[in-house]
C-alpha cells in the first residue's frame, strides 16, 4: 500500500481559509463580505496554479529529470496524443535509427482504435504513459469522480494492451485543478509536464518549432512534442517528422542522452512526492 495522500501546503492553507470563513461568518455574520471576499481570492488562487502547467501548488509535478539524469547528461523525449496511424510508425522508425528511446503520453480512446501500433511502441523499446481517455479540453473544470473515471479507463486500456501499466500522467495541455493530486495518488502515477515545448499542434514552421525545442536543450530537459493532433508544414507534411532527424542530430551533437521519463527517474523514489511523509 503506498503513502497516505498528503496535500499540498495550498491546498491544506485554502482547507483552512474555508474553514474560517465559515466559522467567521457564524460568530460574526457581519463579517460575511470579508469571508466571500477570502473564498474568491482563494479559488482564483487555486484556479491560476491549475493553469500554469509548471506549478507544484497543487502537488507534486515533474517538471524536469532529477539531478542524478543531469549528472548523466539525459533528457527525455515525450511525445504526446497518439497513436497516429500516419505518423507515430514513421517516428518510431526514426527513433530507431538513432537508438533512442521516448516516451509515449498516448490517449486511451485513440489507442483503443489503433492497439497494434500502441502495443508496437512497447514492443520497440519505448513507453507507453497515461494521456487521459477522451483528451477533453475541459479536463481542468472536471470534478474529482470525473477525473478518476478518465484517467482509470486510460490506464486500464494502455495496461492491458501495452501489458505495463504507465508510470505517468500528463494532463491535457497540462492544465488540472486540485482534485488530481489525491486522484493520481490513488492510482499509483506521477505528474509529468516539461521544460521545452514548440506549440506543435498549431505551429507547422519546422525552422521555428526546432529552435524552441533544440536552441536551448540541455541535460535535465523534458521535451514535449506531438505524434498525434501534429500541425502540418507548409508542405503538408506532420511537422514532427520534419524536425525530429534535426533534433536527434543536436541531440548526439550535444552528447545528450535520451532515456524514457521512466529510466530518468530511476533514483527517485516511488511515488516521487510522497517520499517525505511517512505513514
Ligand atoms: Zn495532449
Amino acid at each position: 500500500m503506498a503513502a497516505r495522500w498528503t496535500p499540498a501546503p495550498l491546498l491544506s492553507a485554502s482547507a483552512a481559509v474555508h474553514g474560517a470563513a465559515v466559522l467567521g461568518t457564524l460568530a460574526v455574520p457581519a463579517a460575511w463580505p470579508w469571508a466571500v471576499g477570502a473564498l474568491v481570492a482563494n479559488h482564483a488562487l487555486l484556479a491560476g496554479a491549475g493553469l500554469w502547467p509548471s506549478s507544484h501548488l497543487l502537488g507534486p509535478n515533474l517538471i524536469r529529470l532529477p539531478e542524478a539524469a543531469v549528472q548523466r547528461r539525459e533528457i527525455a523525449l515525450t511525445i504526446d496524443d497518439g497513436p497516429d496511424p500516419a505518423v507515430t510508425p514513421r517516428v518510431l522508425d526514426l527513433l530507431d535509427a538513432a537508438g533512442v528511446q521516448a516516451s509515449f503520453f498516448c490517449i486511451g480512446r485513440i489507442a483503443e482504435q489503433h492497439p497494434a501500433l500502441c502495443r508496437e511502441i512497447v514492443q520497440r523499446g519505448h513507453r507507453v504513459e497515461n494521456h487521459g481517455h477522451a483528451h477533453s479540453n475541459a479536463f481542468s473544470l472536471f470534478g474529482p469522480g470525473a477525473m478518476r473515471r478518465d484517467i482509470q479507463r486510460a490506464q486500464a486500456t494502455l495496461s492491458d494492451i501495452t501489458g505495463q501499466a504507465p508510470a505517468f500522467f500528463r494532463a491535457t495541455a497540462g492544465l488540472r485543478n486540485p482534485f488530481l493530486d489525491p486522484v493520481l495518488h490513488r492510482l499509483g502515477l506521477r505528474l509529468a509536464t516539461w521544460t521545452r515545448r514548440a506549440y506543435d499542434t498549431r505551429n507547422g514552421n519546422p525552422e521555428r518549432v526546432l529552435q524552441r525545442l533544440a536552441a536551448p536543450l540541455a541535460a535535465g530537459d523534458i521535451v514535449l512534442a506531438h505524434d498525434g493532433h501534429a500541425a502540418r508544414t507548409p508542405a503538408g507534411e506532420p511537422v514532427l517528422l520534419a524536425v525530429l532527424p534535426r533534433l536527434l542530430q543536436t541531440i548526439r551533437e550535444r552528447q545528450l542522452r535520451p532515456v524514457t521519463l521512466l529510466q530518468g527517474t530511476i533514483d527517485m523514489p516511488f511515488p516521487v512526492a510522497h517520499s517525505d511523509h511517512r505513514p
